[in-house]
């Protein structure tokens, strides 16, 4: 690193403003967490130099032999740790993964069904700027707007009127549990596809906090740097037992989507993969789910509606409608006192995606910190009063809120002091 200081001083200063970023500010997207200095020396390997187009002992590339066994473990332990007998674990990200699985699922033109971007769906799951929204028709369901959950009975409904060749299941902001068997039940009734993405549940399901969508999917597409705290990147896992869906769906990453795999991620993904498998990763995801009810529960007793009225995961949804907030003034006014969540858009939202009124706030990064129980209701009282300042600056009292803001800041900065992240 010092030679980097000395050979390019300026991209050195923002990996060092970076470093310090992550050390001092608090994290609360929901999407975000530490790998660990393990996962991370990994990827900073000389496997980074390797090119291993095909898959392990049918490559297109000589000298593969130790790369072969990097890839096959992280396939054994992806399959172990989910209950999968099929793992391609190439995909550079969430994004591929679902473009793959997509490929060999569907043709373009074929109409899908997939929860929309608004209400707590992912782009690749049909929006209208993506590929899945491009190449294929996609239809979408959305929340209940009075219970804030999925409505099965819209699901099912729209899936006998469009009759999709693939339904989608998966999100990046729902605060419930998903009943995968009901999404699955509402497939075979249409002869679809079921494809589950568990991007955002990957570690609660490693770790039986939530309920694994393998027994219900013919596929399940998943990022591995999430709750699964590894590297950023993709894989594709199925248990439906069909070989010659396997075949496709290899063909779909590499030549389909993809060159050469990234050699140094995928054994980062077998060393994440090792990691979950520990009595401590268990505890750590049961603890990631208090600490976010803990932080749910200040917010309802301070008088802020929570999106499904609470949590059962590692995240809940604020809705700022009736404080007149929007999510992002909400989003720059904790980013001043150090603490980063995302705007997000909720159920009936008035403001467009770019301003949005709520936010987005989950429990991932700050439980492998070691915030527990304490840390998190006294955040969560930091924040409301932040939001409550914001809401009665609206009637003029600018330093009100710029004292709040400088009081929490250096509460978040003992509190990070108290508790590294490296
Ligand atoms: N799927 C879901 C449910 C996600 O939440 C995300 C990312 O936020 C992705 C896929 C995409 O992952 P990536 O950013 O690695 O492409």
């Amino acid at each position: 690193a010092d030679d980097l200081n000395k050979t390019d001083p300026q991209l050195f200063a923002a990996v060092v403003g970076e470093m310090v970023r992550q050390e001092n500010h608090i994290e609360l997207i929901a999407s975000e967490n530490y790998a660990s200095s393990q996962v991370m020396a990994v990827q900073g390997s000389q496997l980074t130099n390797k090119y291993a187009e095909g898959y392990p002992g049918k490559r297109y590339y000589g000298g593969c032999e130790h790369v072969d066994v990097v890839e096959r473990l992280a396939i054994e332990r992806a399959c172990l740790l989910f209950g999968a007998d099929y793992a391609n674990v190439q995909p550079h990200s969430g994004a591929q993964a679902n473009a793959a699985a997509f490929m060999a699922l569907v043709k373009p033109g074929d109409t899908i069904l997939g929860m929309s971007l608004a209400h707590g769906g992912h782009l690749t799951h049909g929006a209208a700027p993506n590929v899945s929204g491009k190449h294929y028709n996609a239809v979408q369901y959305g929340l209940n707007p009075e219970t804030g959950e999925i409505d099965y009975d819209e699901v099912q409904a729209l899936a006998r009127e469009h009759r999709p060749k693939l339904i989608i299941a998966g999100f990046s902001a729902y605060a419930r549990v998903v009943n995968w068997r009901r999404f699955r039940e509402i497939a075979d009734d249409v002869g679809a596809w079921l494809l589950v993405d568990m991007a955002h549940v990957a570690g609660l399901v490693a770790a039986r906090c939530y309920p694994n969508p393998l027994p219900h999917a013919h596929v399940v597409t998943t990022t591995t740097h999430k709750t699964l705290r590894g590297p950023r990147g993709g894989m594709i896992l199925s248990a439906c037992g069909d070989e010659k869906l396997y075949k496709k769906l290899n063909a779909a990453v590499f030549p389909g989507q993809q060159g050469g795999p990234l050699m140094h991620v995928i054994a980062a993904k077998a060393v994440a993969l090792r990691e979950a498998m520990s009595e401590e990763f268990v505890r750590y995801q049961a603890r990631v789910i208090d600490n976010a009810r803990a932080m749910a529960g200040v917010f309802i007793r301070r008088g802020y509606d929570l999106v499904s009225g609470g949590t059962d995961n590692h995240l809940f949804l604020v809705s700022l409608i009736r404080q007149g907030i929007t999510g992002k003034e909400a989003d720059a006014a904790l980013g001043r006192a150090h603490i980063t969540v995302n705007k997000n858009a909720v159920p009936n939202d008035p403001h467009s995606p770019f301003i949005t009124s709520g936010l987005r706030i989950g429990t991932p990064a700050i439980t492998t910190r070691g915030f527990d129980l304490r840390e998190c209701e006294m955040l969560a009282h930091w924040i409301c009063d932040i939001l409550d300042t914001l809401a009665r600056g609206k009637e003029g009292d600018h330093e009100e809120n710029s004292n709040i803001e400088a009081w929490v800041r250096s509460n978040v900065a003992e509190l990070c002091a108290r508790y590294p992240v490296y």
